[in-house]
Formats: C-alpha cells, sequence, structure tokens
C-alpha cells in the first residue's frame, strides 16, 4: 500500500491537502502518514482516534450480533447507540432510535414500561448487575412474549458517554412449557384428592363389617379370630387415616384463596394462638423478631407453615428442657426476607434434613412423640405453592432451624 507525505507550507492548500489525505486514509488507498506540519498532525491523529472508535464499535457491533440474546447498548438519555437483530426484529419494520420507543411500540409490561424506564435508569447508579426483570412484550404483529430483561452500566464510556448494556431473553417456550406443568400439576393434585377419597369408601365397608362380624359372632369368637379382626380393624383404620392425610396435603397444594399483603407479626401470632395451651403447658419461652415485612401471601396458609413448624419446636424439644422457639425473618441477599422458625430441640443429623419433608417420613424413633410424618410435607407444598424454598439448617442435640422464603410481587418502583 502506498505511503502519503504531506509538506506543502501553504495555508490554503493545507485544508484541501488534508481532506485528499483523509480520503486516501478512508478509502484505504493510503495507510502511513509521514507528516512535516505538527498542527496537520494533530488534525491526523485525532482522525486516526476517531477511526479506531469506529473499528472498535464495529468490533462490538459484530460481537452483540453474535450473542444468541437480544442485547442493546443505550445511552444514558435512552438513545440505543448498538443493538444486534433480536432486539430489533420484535419491533417488525421499525428501528426505534431510543429504548423508550422501543418499548412503546412493544407495549412493555413490566408491569409498566414506566417500570423498565426506572430499571434502566438505576443500573447507572448501582454497580451491581440489577436483578433480572420478567416482561411482557406484545408486538404489533400479535401475540404476547415473555422475556426476562437485565440491565447493566458499562465499566467503559462510548463514544465518550457512560452506556448501559440492556439483555432480553425470550422464556416464552419455557413460561408456556411451566404453564402446563402447573396444569398438570393441578391436575394430579384433583386427582389425589379424589383417589383418597374414593379409595377411603370401601375401607370404612371393611371396618363396619367387621364391627358387624364381632357382633354377630358375639362371645363365640375365638382368640385367634377375635385378634385377627382387631387386625383388620386396626390397619383399616390406619389406612383410613393415612388416606385422609393424603387429600389433606393434596389441599394444601391448591390455590384456593387470593394472595393478599399480610403483615409478618399478624400471621406469627396467628399461628402462635392455635398452640398457646401447649405452649404454656410446657412453659415455652417465645421471641418473635419486631421486624415487620408485610408478605403477598395466601394467608391461612403460612399462618399454616408457622404453626406446623411451631408446633414441631415444641415436640421435638426434649420434656426436661425449656423449649425455646423464635419465630423471625432476615434479609435475603437475592432480595426479599427469608423467615425462620428456630428450637433448642433434639435436631435432625445432617444427613437425613431433607428427608424430613418427604411424606409420611418421620426421623424421631421416640415413641413418646406422636406424628404421622406430614407435617413438614405440607410446610413444603404450601411453600412450593408460593414458588418460594424452604429448608432447615440443624445441630443434632442442639435445635433446629426451619427457614423458608415467599418471594414478593414485583413492585413497580418506576
Ligand atoms: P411429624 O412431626 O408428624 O412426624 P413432620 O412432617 O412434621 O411429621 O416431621 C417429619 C419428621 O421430621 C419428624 O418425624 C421429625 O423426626 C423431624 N422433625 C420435624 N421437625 C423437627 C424439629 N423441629 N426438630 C427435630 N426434628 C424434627
Amino acid at each position: 500500500m502506498a505511503s502519503a507525505t504531506t509538506h506543502c507550507a501553504d495555508p490554503r492548500l493545507r485544508l484541501r491537502e488534508l481532506e485528499e489525505v483523509v480520503g486516501a486514509l478512508r478509502r484505504g488507498t493510503v495507510d502511513t502518514l509521514v507528516c512535516e506540519d505538527s498542527d496537520r498532525l494533530l488534525v491526523l491523529r485525532e482522525y486516526e482516534l476517531e477511526r479506531q472508535r469506529e473499528r472498535q464499535l464495529a468490533e462490538l457491533g459484530a460481537i452483540v450480533e453474535a450473542v444468541p440474546t437480544a442485547v442493546a447498548v443505550v445511552w444514558r438519555n435512552g438513545q440505543i447507540r448498538l443493538a444486534n437483530r433480536a432486539f430489533f426484529d420484535v419491533c417488525g419494520p421499525t428501528r426505534p432510535a431510543t429504548l423508550w420507543e422501543w418499548a412503546s411500540c412493544l407495549q412493555v409490561d413490566i408491569p409498566s414500561s414506566r417500570g423498565l424506564q426506572a430499571c434502566f435508569t438505576r443500573s447507572f447508579e448501582d454497580s451491581e448487575p440489577s436483578k433480572p426483570q420478567e416482561v411482557i412484550l406484545r408486538p404489533r404483529d400479535g401475540g404476547q412474549l415473555h422475556w426476562v430483561m437485565s440491565f447493566q452500566r458499562l465499566p467503559i464510556q462510548l463514544g465518550g458517554r457512560p452506556a448501559a448494556m440492556v439483555a432480553g431473553n425470550d422464556i416464552t417456550y419455557q413460561k408456556h412449557l411451566i404453564d402446563e406443568l402447573s396444569d398438570a400439576k393441578l391436575h394430579m393434585e384433583h386427582f389425589l384428592n379424589a383417589a383418597a377419597h374414593d379409595l377411603s369408601a370401601p375401607l370404612i365397608t371393611i371396618c363396619h363389617n367387621v364391627t358387624f362380624a364381632r357382633l354377630e359372632l358375639g362371645t363365640a369368637v375365638s382368640d385367634g379370630l377375635a385378634e385377627c379382626l382387631g387386625r383388620i380393624e386396626a390397619t383399616s383404620k390406619d389406612m383410613l387415616d393415612m388416606l385422609g392425610q393424603v387429600g389433606r396435603v393434596s389441599r394444601f397444594g391448591q390455590d384456593t384463596e387470593p394472595r393478599e399483603l399480610h403483615p409478618f407479626r399478624e400471621l406469627v401470632d396467628a399461628a402462635l394462638r392455635q398452640h398457646q395451651g401447649t405452649l404454656d403447658q410446657r412453659q415455652a419461652v417465645v421471641v418473635v423478631s419486631d421486624r415487620l415485612p408485610e408478605l403477598f401471601c395466601q394467608g391461612n396458609k403460612i399462618v399454616q407453615v408457622f404453626a406446623n413448624l411451631i408446633s414441631n419446636a415444641i415436640k421435638y424439644t426434649p420434656a426436661d428442657r425449656t423449649p425455646r422457639v423464635e419465630v423471625g425473618c432476615k434479609e435475603d441477599p437475592g432480595g426479599g426476607h427469608i423467615f425462620f422458625v428456630r428450637d433448642n430441640g433434639i435436631g435432625i443429623p445432617q444427613e437425613h434434613v431433607d428427608e424430613a419433608f418427604e411424606l409420611f417420613r418421620r426421623l424421631s424413633s421416640d415413641p413418646a412423640v406422636s406424628g404421622q410424618g406430614v407435617g413438614l410435607t405440607i410446610v413444603k407444598r404450601i411453600i412450593d405453592l408460593h414458588r418460594g424454598r424452604v429448608w432447615v439448617e440443624s445441630e443434632p442435640g442442639k435445635g433446629s432451624t426451619f427457614y423458608f422464603t415467599v418471594p414478593q410481587r414485583e413492585v413497580d418502583s418506576g
């Protein structure tokens, strides 16, 4: 390739000459410059810098284009500096110039486009990546798309200005699968409930008939037969009881009440009232955190969660120890709150902590402690229904802490 040398001293020719050299650089016919004039060298250096920025932008554009998710680099004023096809394609033939135009063209619901603006603006203040937001898009050609969007300020300036990366993942298909799964789960719950109910009827008939046979036989019944009838009766009653519990567990997994905001303290107090007698009898020390978050939940069900955990906390504290039950909540590093019920009871060996939530699973071998292995299954059902998490940390001999989360509905803080 040629090398260009500028040497003309006539100032009137400077500009034209420079333009020619710059033109040659743009066309790529010249790539090296030998310049004898420092002023012009400065101008050319600036031009070179600009060209370098354009090259970097083109490279960045190529990377962004290759990313499988929708990505846009947006200046603080909302102007889209760079975006890939996936980001624009949802808008059809329109090419919005700003993020706000993009949002209004898709009637973005986050739940509102104001929410989107707030999330975007906040990304310039936070050093941490923002929490991904579930967003509904309504393209003009119809239908509804579900995206998960995240906003992250770039660590470098782009074109001399601060910019943020806006990324969106289409989760419409996954959403559809989740809906199908929820329907199947609901169907299963109804089936379980119906099966438990229907299977109870023949068992009740067996019990009645055993009672009738006893009456008919009167004193004529031999010891062996009496024992046999007794076993049939006891087993049938156990099965009836278990079927009743299966029905109960399945009902707790169903959406039966509206979700509303409930103060944490009210839910805990309602649960404590259910066990006031036992708490008094055992002279339990109860400590409830004075933090006052509100839970967006099915209130009666969350009361049941606290009630089951409090009941276990007392039940699994040895009789010679004063039960200490602590009910509280703490910040969840992932957002929201973590609720807990802590006791100073017998604890659970580490290898069994997950089994505790299984239906009819009892870990305690103490015959004096009654139970059916259902309480924690119900707790898990209810927390699953709220799309939260439940787990236990325990130290045998010292006590257990049961934790759970209840994700809160997104608040449009924009
Ligand atoms: P149940 O108490 O009727 O047996 P749960 O489903 O409530 O049924 O609990 C399952 C098992 O988990 C219990 O049998 C017990 O072994 C263990 N467990 C539950 N809560 C506690 C606790 N707070 N401390 C120690 N063990 C517990």
